[in-house]
């Protein structure tokens, strides 16, 4: 019997791009000859015509399933859902933008199929086409988060991934509330193959995710995988005790050597905004946390379904 492939497209106001994605998959799916297809859209609140598009579509092809969010949940939501409606026995993540190029998808099955891989994941090799500031936070962050998590986060990764039905019911198991996906399947494991391409650019409609969106997504990253930034408190210190002592005998030798000297008051002033302004710096990052822990101590849900096909 032929393997179920579901295809899972998280989309926001994508009502140029979702027609010609499912156009660019359907004309590759001659070459998919031991699966069949099956596509779960989630339209994650867009405010245009991205939800009457995915019904169309449902109209003509019953093949294609979609979850119409309540209000805009994010994409980590977005995958989360589509993951759980699919009910396929491979399980892929693609962008609606053909960012992630569809040419690979035979591959990925055959690799599969091989039975040696639990997943296939995709990284690019480049970021053509992309501002050179973004690309150089960018790789400063997959070198941080590697170097203070113990979970690999591979640095171009892409949420364009192919895998089996244990990976997508263990990814399905990590409940979280603050998802980071890239950290997620680094962290459930399985065997894992990589494919490389080039950066492609997006067909139509614009990118969501602004400089400053990308930044507190990356904050949120590390805070969901490293707890190494609470540990900055008890360096910060140690490094001043260090230096408080090494004054203190500074200050005695030069008492008794050079009588009583009462100068240093501009340089109090700076140790105590020095000091202060640390003491703020670590409780803000604790207090981040705790947000963090609050919001999931409430046990809210990740999404919410408006209407599903
Ligand atoms: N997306 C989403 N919810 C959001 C933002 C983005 O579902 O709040 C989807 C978007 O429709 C696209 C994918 O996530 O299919 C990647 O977004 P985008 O192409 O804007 O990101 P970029 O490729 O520029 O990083
Ligand atoms: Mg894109």
């Amino acid at each position: 019997m032929k393997k179920l492939l579901s295809i899972v497209v998280p989309c926001y106001n994508e009502e140029e791009a979702t027609p010609i994605f499912y156009k660019t998959v359907h004309e590759i799916e001659s070459q998919l000859t031991t699966v069949d297809l099956e596509f779960v859209f989630v339209d994650d609140g867009s405010r245009d015509g991205t939800l009457s598009v995915l019904r169309e579509l449902h109209a003509k092809d019953e093949r294609v399933h979609y979850v119409s969010f309540s209000r805009n949940f994010g994409k980590e939501a977005g995958i989360y859902a589509g993951l759980e409606k699919a009910k396929g026995d491979y399980v892929v993540i693609m962008d609606v933008d053909l960012q992630d190029p569809p040419a690979l998808l035979p591959e990925m099955v055959s690799y599969l199929n091989s039975g040696e891989f639990e997943c296939v994941a995709t990284r690019r090799v480049d970021r053509k086409g992309e501002p050179p500031i973004r690309s150089w936070f960018a790789r400063k962050f997959y070198k941080l988060m590697n170097k203070i998590s113990n979970t690999d986060v591979v640095d171009g990764a892409r949420d364009y991934q192919m895998m089996t039905r244990k990976v997508v019911d263990a990814i399905l198991r990590m409940g979280e509330y603050n998802r980071f996906s890239k950290g997620i399947f680094g962290w459930v494991g399985f065997k894992r193959k990589w494919l490389e391409f080039e950066n492609v650019e997006r067909i139509a409609g614009e990118t969501k995710w602004s400089f400053w969106k990308l930044f507190i997504y990356a904050i949120d990253g590390i805070m969901a995988f490293s707890t190494a930034p609470l540990t900055l408190a008890s360096v910060f210190g140690l490094i001043m005790c260090i230096t408080a002592f090494i004054f203190i005998v500074f200050t005695i030798v030069r008492k008794l050597v050079f009588g009583d000297q009462t100068s240093g008051w501009p340089s109090l002033v700076c140790i105590i905004l020095l000091v202060s302004g640390i003491q703020m710096f670590c409780l803000g990052i604790q207090g981040q946390y705790m947000a963090k822990m609050y919001l999931e101590t409430k046990k809210r849900p990740i999404y919410l379904v408006q209407e599903e096909e």
